[in-house]
């Protein structure tokens, strides 16, 4: 692990993947290099008063010039105004790298079951980049992600490239609430993982909600799987 430290980053750009979802890339002015393992957060200083918000770094840590963040606005709060307001050059003040939700090196987790809701990709999507595109891990990796609707997916084209480009990782997006006619798995995270054929011998790393969180690791339990190889990060 690195020791967190200070930094001044400026926006560099920002992508609204839709109306929810804001995907923001950040460079940074001092010092100019960070280095932080897939999977780690920063806070954010966000407001005057010096109110800080936790943010999780979702681009590889090959990248070491700037990081980037993926922000849900919904909640609407101090946090998500600071970074509706900010503008390209816009300067903002972190402490990181913080967390220890990375992937473990433990030779025991034959496999990786990923398991999102929301915004909680982020941090798998900076996992995902470091262990298949940098260290070219071979073992089976999969991404089970939910969401509500269909139309809150974003990034699902990327992930579906690298699943045809590397066979030994797949991506399941699992939607609750369809608009459509949804032609891949609908329900949630949970109802998925209770009937899937699952591994014991496969780490499993979940993030997201506490409901969620607490709900998988049950299942996870009911199931045999040993709590050292159940990894998880709460947003909220
Ligand atoms: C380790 C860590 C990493 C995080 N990484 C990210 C990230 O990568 N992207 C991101 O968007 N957020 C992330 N969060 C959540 C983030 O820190 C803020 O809580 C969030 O942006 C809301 O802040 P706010 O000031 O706008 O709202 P607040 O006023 O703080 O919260 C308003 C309400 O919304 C709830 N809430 C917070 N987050 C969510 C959510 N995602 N969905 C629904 N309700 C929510 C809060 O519990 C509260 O009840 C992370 C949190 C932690 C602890």
């Amino acid at each position: 692990m690195h020791p967190p430290q200070h930094f001044i980053a400026r926006l560099e750009d920002k992508n609204e993947l839709n109306p929810r979802y804001i995907h923001y890339s950040f460079e940074l002015q001092k010092p100019l290099k960070m280095d932080f393992l897939a999977g780690q957060y920063l806070s954010v200083k966000v407001s005057d008063q010096g109110l800080r918000r936790s943010y999780s770094i979702c681009s590889s840590p090959d990248i070491r010039h700037g990081f980037e963040f993926l922000i849900d606005r919904q909640p609407g709060g101090v946090g998500c105004k600071f970074f509706d307001s900010l503008k390209f050059g816009d300067e903002i003040e972190t402490l990181g790298p913080l967390g220890t939700f990375v992937m473990a090196d433990d030779e025991h987790e034959k496999e990786v079951m990923l398991v999102a809701t929301g915004s909680g990709i982020a941090p798998l999507r900076a996992m995902i980049l470091d262990r298949l595109q940098v260290h070219h891990d071979k073992r089976k990796i999969t991404l089970l992600w939910g969401m509500r609707h269909e139309t809150e997916l974003f990034w699902e084209l990327d992930f579906q490239d690298i699943s045809q480009e590397i066979d030994n990782f797949e991506f399941l997006p699992v939607i609750s609430q369809p608009i459509s006619n949804w032609p891949l798995a609908v329900g949630r995270v949970t109802q998925y993982l209770k009937e899937a054929n699952l591994n014991e011998e496969t780490g499993y790393y979940l993030c997201g909600s506490a409901a969620m969180i607490t709900e998988v690791k049950s299942i996870l339990q009911q199931r045999g799987i040993p709590n050292h190889f159940i990894h998880h990060e709460k947003f909220y």
